[in-house]
């Protein structure tokens, strides 16, 4: 497994409340989350949830969906009861994305609209589902998907870490198959840039690093309204 990770704070943005978490040699677990909240509580918000998440994988094992649903848990209460103790972290919260890979499978849990898509034979899938309001209207087809990225409430999600004592991420697996490619991504990247602009960097990427570079200058000519945080996991031929 090859991973190459970016972060930029974005053209518009005074901090970057953007936080992820790419797996140390021996493990396999990588992580996006996107704060939220004033007087960079979202930056506290996102980096409490990687951390939490971190320290739970390192110290746990079992199935993945129970250290996915353990370590979200855990992770929510930490935010949810800094945000109550402390005034100046009122409301923070997170979005959260995390991929866990076995020998077979691929785990994903996700909170909110930080995304996860698979590039598997040329095809690019989004593999989570937005938390959002337009991400609702998406799926109910009140709104196409252009006007999703520039709807006013794009930036409002449903659904995050550390607002209320109890949180439900969606959790998903996916097969494994040598060459498949994931991307993580904030929605700095993915309310700048198209599925389709996304699709056609990654089919022409021979240097990844390079890869990630160009995915976040992309995003950046566009505007870089927006934190841009973007991982790319790549699964090699011949690995086992
Ligand atoms: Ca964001």
């Amino acid at each position: 497994m090859k991973v190459f990770a970016r972060t930029h704070m974005g053209k518009v943005r005074k901090v970057n409340e953007d936080a992820y978490y790419i797996p140390a040699e021996n493990e396999r677990f990588a992580i996006v989350a996107d704060g939220v909240g004033g007087h960079r509580a979202g930056e506290v918000a996102s980096h409490l949830a990687v951390d939490t998440l971190v320290k739970y994988f390192r110290t746990h094992e079992g199935p993945a969906d129970d250290l996915l649903k353990d370590a979200i848990d855990g992770a929510n209460r930490v935010i949810y009861e800094q945000a109550r103790r402390d005034r100046d972290r009122a409301g923070m919260g997170t979005t959260l994305t995390a991929l866990i890979f076995d020998d077979q499978w691929a785990h994903l849990a996700h909170v909110g609209d930080s995304r996860a898509y698979l590039m598997r034979n040329g095809a690019l899938m989004q593999l989570s589902r937005d938390h959002s309001l337009v991400g609702e209207l998406l799926e109910k087809g009140e709104i196409t998907a252009e006007e999703a990225r520039v709807h006013p409430q794009r930036n409002y999600i449903t659904r995050c870490l550390g607002v209320s004592r109890h949180v439900g991420p969606d959790i998903l697996h996916m097969d494994q198959k040598p060459g498949d490619l994931w991307l993580m991504c904030s929605d700095g990247l993915s309310n700048m840039i198209t599925d389709p602009e996304m699709a056609h960097v990654l089919a022409g990427i021979t240097d990844y690093d390079a890869g990630v570079d160009q995915l976040v200058q992309l995003a950046l000519d566009r505007g870089g309204r927006d934190n841009i945080t973007v991982l790319l996991i790549l699964r090699e031929e011949d690995e086992a």
